[in-house]
């Protein structure tokens, strides 16, 4: 059983979260971590990778594409002249030899110069060792506002930077479900409730995110 005196009403979404894993670590003896490795330096990087790789944003476009596609154009990414915001080019960019791009004034140095499949090997590689849902292919919020150079999509900042929303840990939240079964005690997203919690993007239609919790508006 939930701890029956918390009423959400109220409640911020950082309390309405305590109160849940307070509960479950007394209710069902298990402590559910939570990610706190979101910097903005962290949701930008990701944001910027996949702009540039996928957009599954319905709404929002780079300010740079090439036309008729939805992701950052080659050339603009790779462009010498533009200076990026949060993120360093050295984080993304790739030569073919796979070392990082050097800079000679505002062009790139002779034999120096980004190469787009270099770099689109190794973005995809940073995103799967970050853990980034769907295959490397989930949307990442943008981690400044506006969203800055190189993509300047206009997309909204993420909610995890402003105590809005948490993602907790996958395996800790399979074992609650199953404690919860045990216990005759209802499903998962039940139990959040009680907390006046839910998880928005369960069944989204492209970046599905089971473990993502937010405040119930
Ligand atoms: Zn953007
Ligand atoms: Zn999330």
């Amino acid at each position: 059983m939930a701890d029956e005196t918390f009423d959400p009403k109220g409640k911020t979404f950082t309390q309405r979260l305590t109160a849940f894993l307070a509960a479950a670590k007394k209710d069902y003896s298990l402590t559910i971590t939570k990610d706190n490795g979101r910097t903005k330096e962290w949701q930008q990087k990701f944001h910027i990778f996949h702009m540039f790789l996928y957009n599954s944003y319905q709404n929002t476009k780079p300010a740079n594409t090439d036309t008729g596609k939805r992701t950052i154009s080659w050339s603009h990414f790779s462009d010498a002249k533009i200076i990026w915001n949060t993120v360093k080019f050295s984080d993304a960019l790739r030569t073919k030899s796979n070392s990082i791009p050097q800079k000679e004034g505002q062009k790139w140095k002779s034999g120096h110069e980004p190469n787009e499949e270099a770099t689109k090997r190794h973005i995809k590689l940073m995103q799967t060792n970050a853990g980034i849902g769907n295959s490397g292919k989930a949307m990442v919020s943008s981690g400044i506002k506006p969203c800055g150079e190189p993509c300047k999509c206009g997309a909204g900042r993420s909610k995890h930077l402003s105590s809005e929303a948490a993602d907790l840990n996958s395996a800790n939240l399979t074992t609650l479900t199953t404690k919860l079964k045990i216990a005759k005690a209802g499903s998962l997203d039940d139990y959040l409730k009680e907390f006046g919690l839910h998880r928005p993007l369960l069944n989204h239609p492209s970046s599905a995110e089971k473990w993502h919790v937010e405040s119930i508006k």
